[in-house]
C-alpha cells in the first residue's frame, strides 16, 4: 500500500494517541499543536481499565502504569466523612484486567510524546481552517499548508476543526458547576485510600499520586463564568499566580472545615498550584466524520469528568480509528466505520457522566439524604457491575469475528 499522510490537529492526549496508533501502522503523521510546547497542566488524571487496554494496543500500558499510583481501595463519603460506597481496586483488576491508575498528566504526556519521532511534533502550529472539497484535503496552519489523506481533529472542547466543518453544531454546554484541581506537596503520611466526599452542591475528592503526593479535585455549583478567564487581556488581565492564590483562599473557605483529611490536604497545596475551570460537555453531534476528516476526543464528545472517562474515551477513539483504517485505501469508508463504533458509546457515556454529576451536585437536603441513603444501600458488587458497559471495553482488534 502507498504511504499515506495524516495531519493530527491538537497534541493533547487524544491527538498524540491517534498519532502513535497511525504512525505504528505505517502512516506518515504530523501533529500540529498551537501551544508553544507539548505539555499538560499540573493535575492528575485517572485512567480506568478500558484506557489501559487501549494503551496496551499502543504498547504503552506498562510504561504508564509504572508512573502511576494504584490505590487498594477508594470510594464515596458523605459530608460527615462516613463511607457511602467503596471500590476494591483488586476486584476491579480481576474483573476488567487492569486496576484504576492515577498519574500526573505531565507524565502521561511525556510517555505519549516520547513514543513519537520528535520531528513530527509541530508546536506553535495553530490550525486556522480545514477544507475538504472531495478531491483535496487542505489544512491551513501557522507554519503553512498541509495536504494529507486524512485529518484528525483532536483539538479539544472548542475545536476549530469542528467549528469549520460542523458549522451548525451546538457549542459546549455549561454543566452548572465549576471545578478546582491541585496536587499537594509530598506528604510524609498520605491518606491510605482515596475518596470523593459529597456535600450539598459541593464535592471534594483526593487520590494518591506516586511519591507521597495527592491529587485533589473539588466542585461547586456556580453560575457560568465565575472562574477567572485565562484569555482576558488589558489592565485586569489574568495573572495565573494571583488567581490561583485567590482560588486557594476560596477552597479554604468552602472546604476548610470538611472531614479529615481535607483540611490537611488543602494546607499542603501550594497557593499558586490551584487550577479552576468551569465544566462543559458537548451536545451530541450527528456524526464524528466529514469526508476524510474525523473528530476525536473532546473535539467529538467532551464530557463532564464525573466518570473520569474523557481521556479514557479519547484513547479508545485513537486505537479504534487506526484499526478502522487498517488495510483499506478508502479513508472515507473507514471513517464511517469509526463513527459507527465510537459515536453511540461516547455519547452514552457523556450522558451518564452528566447524570452522575447532577446527582453529585444535589443541594436540596431531602434529595441529598435520599441520594446518600441510596448510595449506602447499593452493594459494592452492583456498583462494579454497573460500570461494566464503560470499563469492559475491548479494542476492535481483540474482538472475535465471524
Ligand atoms: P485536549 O486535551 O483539550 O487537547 C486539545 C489540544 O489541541 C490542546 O493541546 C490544544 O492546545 C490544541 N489545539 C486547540 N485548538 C487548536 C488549533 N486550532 N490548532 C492546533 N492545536 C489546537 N479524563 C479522564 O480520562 N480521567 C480523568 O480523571 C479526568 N479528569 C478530568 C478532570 C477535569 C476537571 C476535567 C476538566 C477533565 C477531566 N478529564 C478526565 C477529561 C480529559 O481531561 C479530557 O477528556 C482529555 O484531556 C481530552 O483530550 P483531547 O486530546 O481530546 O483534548
Amino acid at each position: 500500500m502507498p504511504e499515506r499522510a495524516a495531519t493530527v490537529v491538537g497534541g493533547g492526549i487524544g491527538g498524540l494517541a491517534a498519532a502513535i496508533a497511525l504512525h505504528r501502522r505505517g502512516w506518515r503523521v504530523e501533529v500540529l499543536e498551537r501551544a508553544p510546547e507539548f505539555t499538560e497542566i499540573g493535575a492528575g488524571i485517572s485512567l480506568w481499565p478500558n484506557a489501559l487496554r487501549a494503551l496496551d494496543v499502543l504498547g504503552l500500558a506498562d510504561a504508564v502504569r509504572a508512573l502511576g499510583a494504584v490505590e487498594a481501595t477508594g470510594g464515596v463519603r458523605d459530608r460527615r466523612g462516613r463511607w457511602l460506597s467503596r471500590t476494591d481496586n483488586d476486584e476491579l483488576a480481576r474483573r476488567f484486567g487492569h486496576p484504576l491508575v492515577v498519574l500526573h498528566r505531565a507524565d502521561l504526556l511525556r510517555v505519549l510524546t516520547e513514543a513519537l519521532p520528535a520531528d513530527i511534533l509541530r508546536s506553535g502550529s495553530e490550525v486556522s481552517t480545514v477544507r475538504d472539497d472531495g478531491h483535496a484535503l487542505v489544512v491551513e496552519h501557522a507554519g503553512g499548508e498541509s495536504r494529507p489523506d486524512l485529518v484528525v481533529g483532536a483539538d479539544g472542547l472548542r475545536s476549530a476543526v469542528r467549528g469549520v466543518l460542523w458549522p451548525d453544531a451546538d457549542g459546549p454546554r455549561y454543566a452548572g458547576y465549576s471545578a478546582w484541581r491541585m496536587v499537594t506537596e509530598p506528604l510524609s503520611e498520605p491518606p491510605s485510600e482515596g475518596a470523593a466526599t459529597w456535600g450539598r452542591g459541593e464535592r471534594f475528592g483526593y487520590t494518591a499520586l506516586p511519591g507521597g503526593r495527592m491529587y485533589c479535585f473539588a466542585t461547586a455549583s456556580l453560575p457560568e463564568g465565575t472562574a477567572a478567564d485565562p484569555t482576558a487581556t488589558g489592565p485586569t488581565a489574568f495573572d495565573p499566580k494571583a488567581t490561583s492564590s485567590s482560588e486557594h483562599a476560596e477552597l479554604l473557605r468552602r472546604f476548610g472545615s470538611w472531614p479529615d483529611p481535607v483540611p490537611a490536604l488543602l494546607a499542603s497545596v501550594p497557593e499558586d498550584a490551584v487550577l479552576r475551570h468551569d465544566l462543559y460537555d458537548l451536545p451530541p453531534l450527528p456524526s464524528f466524520v466529514h469526508g476524510r476528516v474525523a473528530l476525536l476526543g473532546d473535539a467529538a464528545h467532551a464530557m463532564t469528568p464525573n466518570l473520569g472517562q474523557g481521556a479514557c474515551q479519547a484513547l479508545e477513539d485513537a486505537v479504534t480509528l487506526a484499526h478502522c483504517l487498517d488495510g483499506t485505501t478508502d479513508v472515507s469508508a473507514a471513517l464511517r466505520s469509526y463513527d459507527l463504533l465510537r459515536r453511540p458509546r461516547t455519547q452514552l457515556i457523556t450522558r451518564r457522566s452528566a447524570r452522575l454529576g447532577a446527582v453529585g451536585q444535589l443541594a436540596w437536603p431531602p434529595a441529598v439524604l435520599l441520594r446518600d441513603t441510596a448510595a449506602r444501600l447499593m452493594p459494592a458488587r452492583a456498583t462494579l457491575r454497573s460500570m461494566t458497559p464503560v470499563l469492559g471495553w475491548t479494542p476492535p482488534a481483540d474482538r472475535v469475528t465471524g
